[in-house]
C-alpha cells in the first residue's frame, strides 16, 4: 500500500479531505478506492503470521478486526471530522449502540436529550436499564435538567442536535462542560448537522457518531455508521466489542461510502441552500402556523445554532395548520417530493413523524417533544429548487 496524499505537510480543507484522505493505493496505483471484498489474508510464512497476531507486524488479519477498504473510510472521516481514531458500523445504530455500550458497566448510569431517533430511545429506555444500567431523560435544551439530572456514577450523556423531527438545538459545549464536571463522556449524534456545519469534537464533546446511510452516502444506496474518538478509548474499549462482537461495516459499503465522501460538501451545501429558501417560502405561508429551521432568525435556539453551527440544515420541520386531515391532503397531492421515512438524500423526502417515526413513542411523549399531528418533516434533495417550490406551492393549494 503507497501513495498516501498527506497535503504535502499542510493541513487540506475539507472538499479536499473528503476527495483525497486515507487514500490507500495497491501496487496497481489505481485511481478511485480498491475495493477489498475479502473476508482473511495470507502470511509469506508462519513466523509472518506469528508477528500479525501478536501485533509486531500491523497489517491486517481477518476483515471483522478490520479491512482496507473500511480504514479509508475510517481515515477520510478522521481527518474530516479531526479525531485521534475511528470505527465503522453496519449502520446507525451499530454506532449508537456500540458507543454507549463501550461506556457503560452494570451501576453505571446515562442522560440522554429526550428527543431521540426512536431505537436511540430503545436502547436508553429499555436495552440499557436490562443490564443494570439507569437511564434519565432530560429536555435536552434546559441546561438546569442536564445539572440536576448527573450523578458521581453518570458515565455518558447522550443528545442529538439538531434533533429529530423538531429541529431543536442544544448547546453541546455547556453539556460537555457538564459532562465532564462528573467525569462522565458526552457522545453527540451529528447526523442532521452533517460533519461539515458542525464539529462537536471541537466544542469539546468526546464521542461523535453518524448514520453514514444519511448524508455521507446520500443516495440511497446502503446503511453505515461510524464512532469517532479519542485513540486510547477506541482502542481499549471500542476496539475489543467490535471485534468480538461483529457489528463492523461491509468493505463494499465502506466502497460506496468513500465515493459518497467525494461530493458531499457539494450535496450538503446545495441541498442546505434549498432549504433555506423552501423554508423562507413556508414562512410566509397562511396554511403554514409553524415553521422549524435553524438557520433562521426566528429558530427557537437562534443564538446557539449561530455559535455551535457554520450552515442551516438540509432538514425543515412544519406544521400545517389543520392537523392531521390537512398534513395528509399536503403530503398526497405532491409529486416531486416522495413520502419517505429516510432523510439526507438526493430525492427530496416527507415524513410525517406523528403517524410513521414517531408513532409507537405514543401521544404523551410526542406531546412533550413538540410533534403535533399537524407537524411534517421535509429533508430537502438535489432537484431544481424552483420544482421543488412549486410543487410545495400546489400541494398548499389542495389543503
Ligand atoms: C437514521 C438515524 C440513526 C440510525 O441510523 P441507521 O443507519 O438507520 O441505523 C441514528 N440517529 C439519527 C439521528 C438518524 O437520523
Amino acid at each position: 500500500m503507497t501513495n498516501k496524499t498527506n497535503g504535502g505537510g499542510r493541513t487540506l480543507r475539507p472538499a479536499t479531505q473528503l476527495v483525497h484522505g486515507g487514500t490507500m493505493r495497491s501496487p496497481f496505483g489505481e485511481t478511485s478506492e480498491a475495493l477489498f471484498l475479502t473476508q482473511g489474508f495470507v502470511y509469506a510464512g508462519a513466523e509472518a503470521a506469528e508477528a500479525r497476531f501478536n501485533g509486531e507486524d500491523p497489517g491486517f488479519v481477518y476483515s471483522r478486526y478490520a479491512n482496507p477498504t473500511v480504514q479509508m473510510f475510517e481515515d477520510r472521516m478522521k481527518a474530516l471530522e479531526g479525531a485521534e481514531a475511528a470505527r465503522a458500523t453496519a449502520s446507525g445504530m451499530a454506532a449508537v449502540n456500540l458507543a454507549l455500550m463501550a461506556s457503560v458497566r452494570a451501576g453505571d448510569h446515562v442522560v440522554a436529550a429526550k428527543a431521540l431517533f426512536g431505537s436511540c430511545r430503545y436502547i436508553c429506555e429499555t436495552l440499557l436499564p436490562r443490564f443494570g444500567v439507569e437511564t434519565t431523560l432530560v429536555d435536552g435544551t434546559d441546561l438546569d435538567q442536564w445539572q440536576r439530572a448527573v450523578r458521581p456514577n453518570t458515565k455518558a450523556l447522550f443528545l442529538e442536535s439538531p434533533t429529530n423531527p423538531t429541529l431543536e438545538v442544544i448547546d453541546i459545549a455547556a453539556v460537555a462542560e457538564i459532562a465532564h464536571s462528573v467525569g462522565a463522556r458526552l457522545i453527540v449524534d451529528n447526523v442532521f448537522a452533517t460533519p461539515l456545519y458542525q464539529a462537536p469534537l471541537k466544542l469539546g464533546a468526546d464521542v461523535v457518531i453518524y448514520s453514514a446511510t444519511k448524508h455521507i452516502d446520500g443516495q440511497g444506496r446502503c446503511l453505515g455508521g461510524i464512532v469517532l474518538s479519542d485513540q486510547e478509548w477506541i482502542t481499549e474499549e471500542v476496539m475489543p466489542f467490535v471485534k468480538h462482537t461483529g457489528p463492523h461495516m461491509s468493505p463494499f459499503n465502506a466502497w460506496v461510502l468513500l465515493k459518497g465522501l467525494e461530493t458531499l460538501p457539494l450535496r450538503v451545501d446545495r441541498q442546505s441552500s434549498t432549504a433555506a429558501r423552501i423554508a423562507d417560502f413556508l414562512s410566509a405561508q397562511g396554511k403554514v402556523a409553524r415553521l422549524i429551521y435553524p438557520g433562521r432568525a426566528d429558530h427557537p435556539q437562534a443564538a446557539v445554532a449561530k455559535r455551535q453551527m457554520t450552515g442551516g440544515s438540509t432538514m425543515l420541520a412544519f406544521e400545517i395548520a389543520g392537523g392531521k386531515e390537512a398534513a395528509f391532503r399536503f403530503t398526497n397531492a405532491l409529486d416531486v417530493i416522495r413520502i419517505s421515512n429516510n432523510l439526507g438524500d438526493a430525492k427530496s423526502l416527507i415524513t410525517h413523524p406523528a403517524t410513521t417515526t414517531h408513532q409507537s413513542i405514543g401521544e404523551a411523549a410526542r406531546a412533550e417533544l413538540g410533534i403535533s399531528d399537524g407537524i411534517l418533516r421535509l429533508s430537502v434533495g438535489l432537484e431544481d429548487p424552483e420544482d421543488l417550490l412549486e410543487d410545495i406551492a400546489e400541494a398548499l393549494n389542495a389543503v
